[in-house]
């Protein structure tokens, strides 16, 4: 099965650093087995008949199935395909792994998708950028991005050597590629990663030429470090249901003279080109679409456990917590409605592509990061200290105190067993690292939410509100002239 495929290929040499140590038996250590596990059975899906053609497509007349991340869509049928080959995964993982790949493999398809368009800012990007794709498509290559230069003093820029050398930069080229060193955050998912897509992120000036670059790395290459953050992993899978199996793992990556060969250089040299890559629409839609398919499994996810955890205690018929419950539902209707407008009101681009509205994703993306802190501060509202009073474990069950354990913390629905685990689950979400880590990311995967907003004020065509305005202010003199 392509699962096992997928696990044995990381064992290709790469450097992983958790806690000073340089790991060695990826799937076998206790902070990536859970995960690892997990990614087994999502890639597996592949090749389950029962399942294979809702994740996957066939390309051209080939039996095999692709991940539909990959597919290219003409249709509205192929980007239904793509939403539901999303939707599953997310579903199957309940909306708690967003780094999946799924996300950086639209990116290169999108970039392969509008190729013609992209070819003007490199006379080489189509062909590799084609290379590469079906390179990724057909050997199921494992993709993260890491596009932020790492936090040192954000009030400084390039003009700064300490800024500028410890940013990703080209420290020599030569006939097989270019040499950088550096570092990048934060990258998701690396452990597990075949290829970084690397690029820089700040808007930089045109003297900074060797800052400014597109890449695809190897995750095995010389000289690349992967360097973890703690784990949030837990061996104990009935206490915590989902840090158990779902930590993604972030890290930061060194690079110590790292050499990029010239066929995985996209672009290099051009701050302005970087960027208008980076902007392009096609492969921006088709991501980001990604991002916000999979965060309706989330949300649908957190208000299935405060329903369920409202229910457990009694509580459901409180009007204050079935506002607070109706809230979580507005929550998931509002995202699941914006995925619809983008699918529904998706344009072809030049090439034909069909495009997800990119506005209705932002949208999504930008309140997104409001909803999901205000998701768990409802499930605390709506749990108390029972989150707390939950014993250290279901063994407890099983010991001296058997009996009185399951008199004591009875729910009024449900045996007390079941809601000392479904307790479990919500701390895993609300209380335990795993679940903080969540909230953060929620607030920051999709860049820093400030800048969000604002840009989403900056690019929006604002004389189509601002002229009915000026409009209604118009004076007109007596004698019919307009004055303003
Ligand atoms: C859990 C998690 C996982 C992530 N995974 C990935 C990943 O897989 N790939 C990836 O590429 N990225 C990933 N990110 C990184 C994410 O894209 C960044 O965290 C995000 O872009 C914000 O940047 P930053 O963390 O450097 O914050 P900063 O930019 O350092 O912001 C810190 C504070 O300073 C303010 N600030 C900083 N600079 C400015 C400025 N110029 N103008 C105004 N305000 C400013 C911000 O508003 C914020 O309040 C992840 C982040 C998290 C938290």
């Amino acid at each position: 099965m392509r699962g096992d495929t997928f696990v044995r290929s990381l064992d290709d040499g790469r450097k992983i650093w958790l806690e000073g140590t340089q790991i060695t038996n990826l799937p076998e250590h206790p902070a990536f087995k859970g995960t690892l596990d997990t990614i087994r059975q999502l890639f597996n899906m592949l090749d389950d008949p029962s399942v294979q053609q809702i994740v996957g497509y066939q390309v051209g007349q080939s039996d095999r199935y692709s991940h539909s991340s990959f597919l290219v869509p003409y249709t509205g049928e192929q980007l239904a395909q793509r939403s539901r080959s999303f939707a599953r995964w997310s579903q199957e993982t309940h909306g708690m792994m967003s780094r999946l790949s799924d996300y950086a493999r639209s990116i290169v398809t999108g970039w392969y998708a509008a190729r013609e368009e992209l070819g003007t800012l490199d006379p080489h990007f189509a062909d590799k950028i084609t290379r590469y794709y079906e390179e990724a498509r057909d050997q199921d290559r494992f993709l993260t991005t890491a596009i932020i230069d790492p936090q040192i003093d954000r009030s400084k820029n390039l003009d700064d050597a300490r800024i500028a050398d410890r940013f990703l930069h080209v420290v020599r080229e030569n006939s097989e590629g270019i040499v950088v060193s550096g570092a990048k955050m934060i990258a998701t998912g690396a452990p597990y990663t075949h290829d970084f897509i690397i690029s820089s992120f700040l808007k930089f000036d045109a003297s900074n030429r060797n800052h400014a670059h597109v890449l695809i790395v190897p995750a095995n290459s010389p000289g690349l470090h992967i360097v973890c953050r703690e784990t949030f992993a837990s061996a104990n899978e009935r206490n915590h249901p989902l840090s158990s199996k779902y930590d993604e793992m972030d890290a930061v990556l060194f690079f110590d003279e790292v050499l990029v060969p010239w066929e995985r250089v996209l672009l290099y040299g051009d701050a302005q080109k970087v960027l208008t890559l980076r902007g392009n629409r096609t492969a921006n839609a088709l991501a980001f679409h990604q991002n916000i398919v999979r965060y309706v499994a989330k949300l649908e996810f957190v208000t299935g456990v405060a329903f369920a955890v409202a229910e457990s205690i009694g509580a459901q018929g409180f009007l204050h917590v079935q506002e607070k419950l109706g809230e979580l539902l507005t929550q998931v209707e509002v995202i699941k409605a914006l995925v619809i407008a983008s699918e529904t009101q998706a344009k072809p681009d030049a090439s034909g592509v069909l495009v997800p509205e990119l506005s209705y994703i932002d949208t999504a993306r930008n309140i997104g990061t409001k909803f999901y802190p205000r998701a768990l501060e409802i499930l605390q509202q709506v749990g108390g200290g029972g989150f707390v009073q939950a014993p250290s474990g279901v063994e407890d069950f099983y010991g001296p105190l058997s009996e009185l354990m399951h008199k004591y913390f009875e729910g009024a629905s449900v045996s007390a067993e079941k809601k000392v685990q479904l307790f479990k689950l919500a701390w895993d979400l609300i209380g335990s690292p795993l679940g903080a880590r969540h909230e953060l990311y929620e607030r920051f995967y999709a860049g820093d939410p400030v800048r969000g907003y604002a840009n989403q004020y900056a690019a929006f065509e604002k004389e189509r509100l601002t002229d009915p305005i000026w409009d209604l202010l118009k004076r007109t003199s007596k004698e019919g002239k307009t004055l303003v």
